[in-house]
């Protein structure tokens, strides 16, 4: 499989280029150059797959020319090495949980299958490898943990200040050892501006053997098409048509469920479920793309005003998204009276993202019927514990991997968000 620019079909690199490289050297976003499909028989015997069986057929038909069939197992085996259960929370409502990985958040699965990946390229580098990130949250975390105590890699975080929780500032700023955080007097979309700017910085490329790991990665997405699969064939069987809701921010996991549908998996429609940061929504129902600076909201992970796999998406569907996909957004209200109507009537702990993609999909089936709905829960309620615990006026239980990191002593060093003082702190590191 090569992968193209989104900037410049005529630029077409390798897998291993692609996935070291990150981000085109246009800027870009690789594609992979043909989506193949998989065959029928395949769908029809899904439903008896363990999940690990459903990964590794989608990721050997997309990358099974690029890496040895063993050591692609061996990747996804070590990747997925924990359970994603599908939990009915009402009728015809499932929540797909993500987060029973490491950071317990879906973002281990990118992270994980990514680290993997890099590791097998890298193993011939002579150069120590410098993984530069941007993160509202999550990214940082499953990025951090996937590459802790890797050898010849390097991770640098960057986050804005008093902008992420307790809890997600915790887990990387923490680890130590090849791992460092950056904290930035701005907001997201400044680190994230960073990042790309480092990128294209010459001297910087020079002298650091430089990778991202955002969602831009596109290491990243593809093992978030696994689990859509997986989802589809367990609820498939009640012989509905099956949708998915999506809450999103960079709409990178969106964009993972569209390239499954792109290889035959028939997903009827996708909901885009946002927070107040609605562009996508509202490209959708108004058909203008209008990016703008990031608001502030309970469900921070998802606090983005210029999503950055847009392109990829308009990449595999073009205009024609507005069919594929069903846009909604909802306020900090309407999500705090979701986490507390879910918990009341069944008992089920919502965080304040998953409770998005469910507000999505009640939305949804209120206009649509015979229709079976999954929602992601992106990450443990665990992980916003405070706004969980104020919405439902209780204690939860906070899981003890996340115990173990609240004890340690956070460390980062404090920058504004100027490119060059980070600039400078990247050459004196080199
Ligand atoms: C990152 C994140 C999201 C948004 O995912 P995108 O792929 O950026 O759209 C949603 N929920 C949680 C908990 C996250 O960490």
């Amino acid at each position: 499989m090569r992968f193209y620019s989104t900037r410049n079909k005529a630029l077409r690199v390798s897998l291993r280029d692609a996935v070291i490289q990150g981000l085109a050297p246009d800027n870009g976003l690789f594609m992979p150059e043909t989506i193949p499909t998989l065959p029928s028989d395949f769908f029809e015997k899904m439903h008896s797959l363990s999940f690990q069986e459903i990964a590794f057929t989608v990721a050997a038909r997309l990358l099974g020319d690029d890496v040895p069939h063993p050591v692609l197992k061996r990747i996804v085996h070590h990747t997925i090495n924990f359970d994603a259960p599908l939990v009915q929370v009402e009728e015809d409502i499932y929540a797909l949980e993500l987060f029973h990985g490491p950071t317990l958040a879906f973002k281990d699965f990118g992270a994980r299958f990514m680290s993997q990946l890099l590791g097998f390229f890298a193993s011939e580098e002579k150069r120590e490898i410098t993984i530069l990130v941007a993160t509202s949250g999550d990214t940082g975390s499953a990025v951090a943990n996937g590459f802790f105590g890797v050898p010849g890699t390097r991770v640098i975080v960057l986050y804005p200040s008093g902008k992420v929780s307790d809890v997600q500032e915790k887990q990387f700023t923490t680890l130590g050892k090849n791992i460092t955080a950056i904290e930035i007097d701005g907001t997201f979309d400044d680190c994230q501006r960073l990042v790309k700017t480092a990128f294209m910085d010459s001297e910087l490329k020079q002298r650091l053997f430089l990778t991202s790991a955002n969602s831009i990665n596109i290491a990243r997405l593809i093992p978030q098409s696994f689990y859509y699969f997986y989802a589809w064939s367990r609820v498939n069987q009640q012989g509905k048509d099956v949708v998915f809701s999506v809450p999103s921010g960079n709409f990178g996991n969106l964009t993972a469920g569209l390239l499954a549908k792109q290889m035959g998996l028939p997903v009827k429609k996708f909901i885009a479920a946002t927070n107040i940061n609605d562009v996508v929504p509202k490209y959708l129902t108004k058909g203008v793309f209008e990016p703008t600076s990031s608001q502030q909201t309970i469900s921070n992970a998802m606090d983005v005003g210029n999503p950055s796999n847009f392109d990829r998406m308009l990449e595999l569907y073009g205009e024609t998204m507005k069919g594929e996909i069903s846009g909604y957004s909802f306020t900090d209200e309407q999500t705090r009276s979701a986490i507390r109507r879910v918990y009341e009537s069944s008992d089920y702990v919502l965080d304040p993202h998953g409770a998005i993609g469910y507000l999505g999909l009640k939305k949804y089936l209120s206009l649509h019927q015979h229709v079976v709905g999954v929602f992601l829960e992106t990450a443990h309620p665990g992980k916003f514990i405070d706004v969980v615990e104020e919405t439902l006026g209780r204690k939860i239980d906070l899981p003890p991997a996340l115990q173990a990191f609240m004890k340690g002593e956070k460390k980062s060093i404090r920058m504004s968000k100027d490119f060059i003082e980070l600039k400078n702190y990247l050459q004196s590191i080199s």
